[in-house]
């Protein structure tokens, strides 16, 4: 009996997200979360995407690269059950599984085929993803809604998607440093504050007061916010980090 495989990896993530934190739980909260995946190998061919700009969604199959060596555990906590209660890893969509294998699905905005050194380079441009930067990819499908979307399913905790509670606000500094950049980055207020809505904090520390200042990176930006209620959210800085 087969027990193990070798698979190839078919392309990698650019995404703005430089770090775990404060990426949404799932793919589609944050619809103007902006990335890319670039085609590696003898996958990065024109022929293989024949077709596939006809298709408004994919699916990509992805390995958790960044917490793999953690391995995982047969029980974990979903955030949707406020970190308290623990089930089945199976029942989870938890980053911690016996195969670290991740499924998004993503909208695909286009296919560019750009041409440098006479070779041709094979980008799918997506929107709302949920993956850090360099994730490497295993497979992509197109999304079927007669088949992949089904409006009866019973879905325990996760019936629906979370409701946004927090509100958020941005400081004089943090406008100033936005509007330098909207050139660079169209819509950056509009991305940030989807993000911070979702409250990205973990579950536990979501009752009680904070005045932890909470920092997190975007694109090559080290963003400053902090809680300034229970329910409110001010950023307090945007700054270019040095690389
Ligand atoms: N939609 C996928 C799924 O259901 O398989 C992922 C769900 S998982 C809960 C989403 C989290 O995975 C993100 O919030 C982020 O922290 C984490 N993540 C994204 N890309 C990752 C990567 N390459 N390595 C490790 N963790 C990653």
């Amino acid at each position: 009996m087969l027990d193990n495989i070798t698979l190839n990896i078919i392309g990698t993530v650019l995404s703005p997200y430089k770090e775990k934190f404060a990426i949404p739980r799932q793919p589609g909260l944050v619809t103007s979360a902006k990335g890319s995946i670039r085609l590696l190998g003898e996958v990065n061919n024109i022929d293989v995407v024949r077709g596939l700009e006809s298709f408004s969604h994919i699916w990509v199959i992805f390995v958790f690269h960044a917490t793999q060596h953690q391995g995982w555990n047969p029980l974990v906590r979903p955030p949707r059950l406020g970190g308290n209660k623990k089930i089945g890893a199976l029942a989870t969509r938890s980053t911690f599984r016996p195969n670290p294998i991740g499924m998004s699905l993503v909208k695909l905005d286009s296919v560019e085929i750009s041409k440098q050194q006479n070779t041709n380079h094979v980008t799918l441009n997506i929107s709302g993803l949920d993956l850090l930067d360099g994730t490497p990819v295993l497979d992509i499908k197109p999304y079927i809604p007669y088949s992949d979307a089904n409006t009866d399913a019973i879905a325990s905790y996760a019936q629906h998607s979370p409701t946004p509670t927090i509100s958020v606000t941005f400081s004089e500094q943090a406008k100033l440093t936005l509007h330098s950049l909207e050139k660079t980055y169209p819509e950056l207020s509009i991305f940030i504050t989807q993000i911070l809505e979702q409250d990205p904090r973990p579950a536990y520390k979501q009752q009680s007061k904070d005045e932890k200042v909470y920092g997190m990176s975007l694109y090559n930006l080290n963003i400053k916010w902090r809680m300034t209620s229970l329910t409110a959210i001010n950023v307090i800085s945007v700054e270019i980090q040095n690389s």
